[in-house]
């Protein structure tokens, strides 16, 4: 079927008390497990590509990776959306979307809550006009290697959630609770208390980013009190690499054109542990 718009999976999600998983994906490897996953379990999924994949090593281009996933989509029954994640800058948001990304996130959590909305409000006024919807952040979700999900004071405030959302017309906000991006030192325990305070102050649906970590207990009852797309990235990560190192320590010498085999090999691993993951949402 075509690409699904991922703000209407995420809009589902929310109609339904549930969530839909997201993926950043560095190839095709990866997105091809994405899709692989969702046919398997009959789930949508979203395929996400971090800005600095591009920007910065080089990888794709946001046209060609627009167009894959695109071409992907087309050829699956599977529901699967496309996403850019955290974009920080203005130009290479718009060039996203002229490239084909029907669904980005803009962040400017990192200026203070005027600013934030000043140019969220820009960046959704463009992409709307274009048909595109916009997720972006209040808080600061910050990185597990620096304790940021144990630092309370860079928690998204629920008293600044409804002015933001009513101000800047986004379509998702991702929110900070407890969560963070990467591995996390020691266990997470998500401020629920906060996300239903987060949850009753909006309509607008709501993003839990840094899944890799965070019991499923937790996940099962944070989908069941607002948010609406989980983003899944570092164990995916951990399990391509994993895959690598396990297929050449099967096949010796190194170097040996046994690599044919890898993408195989890391696409299977990766599907499974997608796989898994996928069948929390009650999509
Ligand atoms: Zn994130």
């Amino acid at each position: 079927m075509p690409l699904v718009n991922a703000i209407d999976l995420v809009r589902e999600a929310s109609a339904k008390n549930a969530a839909v998983l997201s993926f950043v994906c560095i190839d095709y490897n990866e997105a091809r497990a994405v899709v692989n996953a969702a046919e398997r379990t009959g789930k949508p999924a979203i395929i996400m590509l971090l800005p600095e994949y591009v920007t910065q090593y080089s990888l794709n281009g946001f046209g060609e990776f627009a167009a894959m996933v695109k071409f992907m989509a087309g050829r699956t029954d599977a529901r699967i959306g496309l996403h850019l994640d955290h974009s920080y800058d203005e130009a290479e948001a718009r060039w996203a979307i002229e490239c084909g990304f029907t669904s980005i996130m803009f962040d400017a959590s990192r200026d203070d809550l005027e600013t934030n909305i000043r140019r969220t409000r820009a960046m959704v006024e463009y992409a709307h006009a274009r048909g595109v919807a916009v997720e972006s952040e209040l808080g600061s979700i910050g990185l597990a290697s620096e304790r940021a999900g144990e630092k309370t004071d860079l928690f998204t405030k629920p008293d600044a959630v409804a002015l933001f959302c009513r101000e800047t017309g986004v379509d998702s906000l991702a929110v900070a609770i407890g969560n963070a991006h990467g591995d996390y030192l020691q266990t997470p325990n998500l401020d629920l208390a906060r996300l239903d305070e987060i949850n009753a102050a909006t309509d607008t649906p709501l993003v839990l980013h840094g899944g890799s970590g965070i019991p499923e207990d937790q996940l099962v009852e944070a989908f069941r009190r607002g948010i609406n797309k989980f983003n899944y990235g570092t164990d995916v990560k951990r399990c391509y690499i994993g895959a690598i190192h396990d297929y050449m320590a099967r096949h010796e010498p190194p170097g040996s054109l046994d690599v044919l085999g890898i993408p195989a090999a890391v696409q299977q691993a990766m599907t499974d542990l997608i796989a898994r993951k996928l069948v929390l949402s009650k999509l």
